[in-house]
């Protein structure tokens, strides 16, 4: 296993600047996840890494060499795609050993790696199956098999999971996770997709444009996001945020609660119209507006339905509402969160 270190990477395509200096310094084991929306430069920046893709200049490290201009396969790192890339015609056990021959390493080697790949996948079952015959979920288990075959010193994972259902993608997140903290393999993964980031990440560097916008742990993300980008990309429903003395006043929907649920310390106190509200089994999501604030901006409420029944919170009734003190974050005019908390 090994550490992956990148310093002021820059890719440029024409005037398009994909990775605009990312510095990522990765330590061996870890499971860094890389966040951000579509076309802030994720996929370019895992290719640089693996060799697919040459940065325009910075520096890259992999266990302490630099590996600039090293071929992918000396690099001694895996990449696993979107869409899996699996050979339809071969069989599932010729698909995993495929980088191994490639290497031309002797068969009874290869079937050895294979066993072993697909033991620790759980799909030795299927190993004599070609790809149409699997579900989707033992497809991607069969691809992750196969960029690990060849026991690479860092695993490069580019949305692995966003060609599976819903219910599938919250197992595979299980499996993926509880398999790399068993092998220990440092990790990159690449999701658009917030609740994996936030799961799976040992941290996450949030991206936008090509550029790191804040790199902490989920919690760190979470709670103390370091902009506006960052505050309203992560979070569902998004935090709620509010013009106040030339910047931004922020608040999670889970912290703007009935006032008299906040009772305790200190706390801001805000007149709440219900609009409509939305019961998802375990939370109901209000939305609606403040008094004061801009007329369309909307903010939303999320309460535990338990202590906040329907009938105490209909459409058009203006409520108090409330956040704690040490919930509310503040933004200045330029977006970046200000050190008050
Ligand atoms: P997605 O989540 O949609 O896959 P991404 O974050 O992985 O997006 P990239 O695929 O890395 O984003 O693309 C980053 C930017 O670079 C985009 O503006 C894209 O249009 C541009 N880009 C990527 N590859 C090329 C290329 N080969 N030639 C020109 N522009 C490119």
């Amino acid at each position: 296993m090994a550490a992956v270190l990148t310093r002021d990477i820059i890719k440029k395509f024409g005037e398009t600047s994909a990775v605009d200096g990312i510095t990522l310094s990765v330590p061996d084991g870890e499971f860094m996840v890389l966040l951000g929306p579509s076309g802030c430069g994720k996929t370019t920046f895992l290719r640089i890494i693996c060799g697919l893709e040459q940065q325009t200049s910075g520096d890259l490290v992999i266990g302490g060499h630099v590996v600039n201009d090293a071929p992918p396969r000396a690099r001694g790192v895996a990449m696993m795609f979107q869409s899996y890339g699996l050979y339809p015609h071969y069989t599932v056990r010729r698909n995993i050993g495929f980088p191994l021959r490639t290497q031309r390493m002797p068969s009874a080697e290869i079937e050895k790696k294979v066993e072993w790949a697909s033991r620790l996948l759980g799909i030795s079952n299927l190993l004599d199956r070609r790809p149409r015959q699997l579900s989707g979920g033992e497809r991607q288990r069969v691809a992750l098999a196969r960029a690990l075959v060849r026991e690479p010193t860092a695993l490069l994972l580019d949305e692995p999971l966003s060609n599976l259902d819903a219910k599938l993608r919250a197992s595979a997140r299980q499996e993926i996770k509880l398999f790399q903290q068993r092998i220990g393999v440092t990790t990159i993964y690449v999701t658009h997709d917030q609740v994996e980031a936030m799961g799976m990440g040992d941290r996450i560097a949030v991206l936008d444009h090509g550029r790191i916008r804040q790199l902490g742990t989920p919690a760190e993300i979470y709670d103390n996001p370091a902009d506006l980008f960052v505050a309203t990309f992560v979070g569902a429903p998004p935090m709620n945020l509010l013009k106040h003395n030339n910047g931004y006043l922020g608040f999670r929907p889970e912290n703007f609660l009935p006032k008299e649920m906040v009772d305790d310390g200190e706390f801001a106190e805000f007149s709440f119209r219900v609009d409509r509200s939305e019961y998802l089994g375990s939370e109901r999501i209000v939305y609606g507006a403040i008094e004061g604030a801009e007329a369309k901006q909307i903010i939303t409420a999320k309460l535990p339905p338990a202590h906040v029944p329907e009938e105490s919170i209909r459409p058009g009734e203006w409520h108090a509402f409330a956040v704690r003190n040490s919930a509310l974050r503040h933004f200045d005019s330029n977006g970046k969160r200000t050190t008050r908390h």
